[in-house]
């Protein structure tokens, strides 16, 4: 097969330093999916695609897309850094989850289709501000497709009802209506509020999505849920997923230390 440069749309997800000069810099590609470039000279001082291989950093790209060994970018067309998500810690850590989560989820080198798209709105949509955590929420309950588990969120998988309340049974893979709660004893006992969500989640188009505003009770369940159905189901342990939960811990235990200087002088640290 010919060796051709052609253009591609293209997010960097991470770079790893290769030999003393280079780097090797994995792109999601709209054309074959996650896939790790070869740039030579990118660490040298005053490389011409500097700006263009920052993380975070999407547009259109010029290179070869090897179909085994590594690819090359020639050239950055127009590329577009996502400061919000550079700037800020809590965007930061849910936009590299996601990205690690989607490398893991499809594999390199293959075209992804619409999927290519919808991690872009979610990237953008956390770029400009809107809650990381439910549009990553969003993303896995997607996303748990691709891992093999396909829950059923709309009905009860027992009776197929969908007009009595639900919820979610990890044994049952989907819902239970609440005449067959007893199908399950350890289901998640989610409100009828996170159920619709899930409902709702599981086939919503981020492109379309302007405003998001979810209460923290609602979210804190959510959470729980998407990471009890990842660590069971899925048994994926990510780094960047760990460090989420770290900085959840620093975030309530920075609370709870305010909290007690406020009510209680005394005792207080
Ligand atoms: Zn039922």
């Amino acid at each position: 097969m010919a060796r051709v440069n052609e253009p591609f749309e293209g997010v960097i997800m991470y770079r790893r330093d290769y030999r003393e000069r280079d780097l090797l810099v994995k792109i999601l590609t709209d054309k074959r999916g996650p896939l790790m470039f070869f740039v030579r000279g990118a660490k040298r001082r005053g490389f011409r695609m500097a700006a263009d291989i920052l993380p975070f950093t999407y547009g259109t790209y010029v290179g070869l897309l090897a179909d085994d060994g590594l690819s090359y970018i020639v050239s950055a067309q127009e590329t577009h850094q996502m400061r919000g998500i550079g700037k800020d810690l809590n965007r930061n850590a849910y936009a590299t989850y996601l990205l690690e989560l989607v490398d893991q989820a499809f594999e390199e080198g293959v075209a992804m289709g619409g999927w290519f798209q919808q991690v872009m709105a979610a990237l953008k949509l956390i770029d400009a501000g809107r809650d990381p955590q439910v549009i990553v929420n969003v993303m896995e309950v997607q996303l748990l497709n691709r891992f093999g588990v396909a829950p059923i969120w709309t009905r009860c998988v027992v009776c197929g009802r969908s007009d009595l309340p639900l919820d979610y049974s990890e044994t049952q893979g989907g819902m239970l209506c609440i005449n067959h709660f007893n199908e399950d004893e350890y289901r998640l006992h989610l409100s009828p509020k996170v159920t619709a969500y899930l409902r709702l989640f599981a086939t919503l188009n981020l492109a379309q999505v302007d405003r998001v505003n979810v209460a923290l009770a609602t979210k804190r369940q959510l959470k729980r849920a998407l990471d009890k159905i990842y660590d069971d189901q899925v048994g994926l342990r990510l780094k960047s997923k760990r460090f989420i939960h770290e900085m959840d811990s620093w975030t309530s235990r920075l609370q709870n230390s305010r909290q007690t200087s406020v009510s209680d002088d005394e005792k207080s640290p």
